[in-house]
C-alpha cells in the first residue's frame, strides 16, 4: 500500500519530465504517520526524494529534488550529529576573533 501510494505520487520526473518506472521507486521508510520513498531518473540522473505525512484531514506531500543516493539519505536522516546553536556560535567567535581565518583555516 505504501509503495503504492508513492509510485502514485512520483510519475514523472520533474527535471525531464520523462515517465517513471515504477519498478525503480524505493520505499526508504514507513510508519502510521509518513512514507519516505526515493527514485532515480534513469534518463537524467535527476534523485527525487518524497516525504508523505498522513494528516487527520487526508495527506501532505512534500519531493526534493537531490543529488544524494538513496542510502545517502537514509545516513543523514539517521545521522544524530546535527548542527547546534552552541556550534554555530563557537563558529562566529572563531570567525570574529581570528585576524587572519585564511591562515588559521590551513
Ligand atoms: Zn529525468
Amino acid at each position: 500500500m505504501n509503495n503504492l501510494l508513492s509510485k502514485k505520487l512520483l510519475q514523472k520526473c520533474p527535471v525531464c519530465g520523462d515517465t517513471y518506472n515504477y519498478s525503480k521507486v524505493k520505499l526508504l521508510e514507513a510508519n502510521d504517520s509518513y512514507i519516505l520513498s526515493y527514485f532515480k531518473c534513469q534518463k537524467c540522473g535527476t534523485g527525487v526524494a518524497m516525504k508523505a505525512i498522513f494528516i487527520p484531514t487526508g495527506m501532505v506531500g512534500q519531493a526534493v529534488i537531490t543529488d544524494l543516493e538513496a542510502d545517502e539519505i537514509m545516513k543523514l536522516k539517521n545521522n544524530n550529529e546535527s548542527i547546534t546553536s552552541a556550534d554555530v556560535l563557537c563558529v562566529y567567535d572563531f570567525i570574529k576573533n581570528e585576524k587572519d581565518i585564511i591562515k588559521a583555516i590551513q
